[in-house]
């Protein structure tokens, strides 16, 4: 089936939830046993079943069925913020001594969860740049759990080269995560691609309208083979003290996500409500047409800001411009590159009046709305760095970010041709 079919459709057996055409809200913390012997059936996995929120419910179960198909993957997990799925990747590979290698152009919240909240849990984070996989390569050890960057980076807004990353994850035996959040899996699926699991922030594209905060970790049939018989992953080739003495791999199942979900959304329990699940399969039913439109769009008000006089230079992966051009054409469907890109004007002043004079645009943190947003990083979210930092980090003074919505294109040109009368 098709990205359209399945993203409406899958998972979602109608007669077995009473007819209902709409996917049931299961607004509930548990569920009864039908005896003891079910009960302790499902506590020792040898039967499949429902048992608490924390660790399944089935209006989630839909949505991550439905996800998993969209990325190809083999089995999922679903957790309630973007953030908390990329802690508990981290969090299901690497202890105490152990590292892991991370992007240096990725979200933010991921670089300080690396930098300063892992570390104080003796986990260290090593940075690389993706256009330095020299940088990459030459930080591996015995010790080293996870290599994680994302498709399209927020807020770099670049397109990684995803083979030459594969090849050296794969020459190492380490899984290799990729958080697909901006790309979604309509553009790109990075497990076909050969990485062995990826993350989301669902609150982005995949809700689509900004009503829900959700994250989703997908795992492919490759994570259990790198796992099995290898010794950086040790603890799920021994048995585990905390689930009488249970071994992951000799389970015929998708046991990275398995894991995740009886080991920690059991102990950290950041388990999403039934409520946000179903937020989230809506937004899902509409991802493959807003990914299309909100590409196109962005691609045409990119092209809009490289003519204009007061632009000194526009970064979108779609322009022939952009240095990640070639990358995005090879592993973008049909060179569609999402919704975000930013433009640099000369000074922080003129990106400031042009951020406050949008009528359409709403100033505000956040992307993949349905609402554009137009936002100045350095008056928000770079507003500690030094001139010096902000062009280190990539985002000079006057730089502003867009996260095109479905609005109008014409419109929303019309709305930044007026504000940028104001620079
Ligand atoms: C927003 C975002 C996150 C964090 O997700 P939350 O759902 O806000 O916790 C992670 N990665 C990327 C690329 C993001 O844009």
């Amino acid at each position: 089936m098709q990205d359209k079919t399945l993203a409406v459709q899958f998972g979602y057996e109608k007669q077995e939830h009473m007819g209902a055409m709409s996917v049931p809200i299961y607004q509930t913390t548990a569920y009864e046993f039908r005896d003891s012997e079910h009960a302790a059936n499902l506590f020792e996995l040898k039967e499949l079943g429902n048992i608490y929120t924390r660790l399944m419910n089935p209006t989630t179960d839909i949505f991550e069925k439905r996800f998993c198909a969209l990325e190809d993957g083999f089995g999922a997990v679903a957790t309630a913020s973007g953030t908390a799925a990329i802690f508990y990747t981290f969090a299901n590979v690497a202890e105490a001594g152990d590292n892991i290698l991370i992007a240096k152009q990725a979200y933010g919240g991921t670089l300080t969860l690396g930098a300063h909240t892992i570390k104080r849990f003796g986990i260290e984070a090593r940075f690389f740049d993706i256009y330095n996989l020299d940088e990459l390569e030459s930080q591996i050890d015995d010790k080293t759990k996870v290599i994680f960057f994302e498709t399209i980076p927020n807020p770099a807004i670049e397109v990684a080269d995803i083979e030459k990353i594969v090849e050296i994850a794969n020459k190492h035996n380490i899984l290799l995560c990729v958080d697909n959040t901006v790309a979604t899996p309509i553009l790109c699926k990075p497990l076909n691609l050969g990485a062995d699991i990826v993350v989301h922030s669902i609150s982005k594209y995949c809700n689509g309208q900004g009503t829900a905060i959700g994250g989703i970790i997908v795992e492919s049939k490759s994570a259990t083979t790198k796992i099995k018989g290898n010794s950086r992953y040790a603890h799920f080739n021994e048995p585990d003290a905390s689930y009488h003495g249970l071994v992951y791999t000799t389970l015929d199942m998708p046991i990275f996500t398995l894991r995740a979900r009886l080991a920690l959304l059991r102990d950290f329990g950041g388990a999403p409500s039934p409520f946000n699940s179903w937020l989230n399969i809506q937004g899902l039913e509409t991802l493959p047409i807003r990914m299309e439109h909100i590409s196109n769009s962005a691609l045409e008000i990119a092209k809009f800001l490289e003519a204009h006089p007061k632009v000194k230079s526009v970064n979108y992966p779609g322009l022939e411009s952009s240095k990640s051009y070639k990358n995005a054409q090879k592993y973008l469907k049909d060179g569609k590159a999402s919704g975000l890109l930013s433009f640099v004007l000369d000074s922080k002043e003129s990106a400031q009046k042009v951020a406050e004079s949008t009528d359409i645009f709403s100033l505000v943190v956040n992307i993949g709305d349905s609402k554009s947003i137009i936002t100045h990083p350095a008056s928000t979210t770079h507003q500690q760095l030094s001139p010096e930092e902000l062009d280190a980090a990539g985002v000079p003074a006057g730089l502003i970010r867009l996260s095109i919505g479905l609005e109008d294109t014409q419109d929303l040109i019309a709305d930044l041709a007026q504000a940028l009368k104001e620079a």
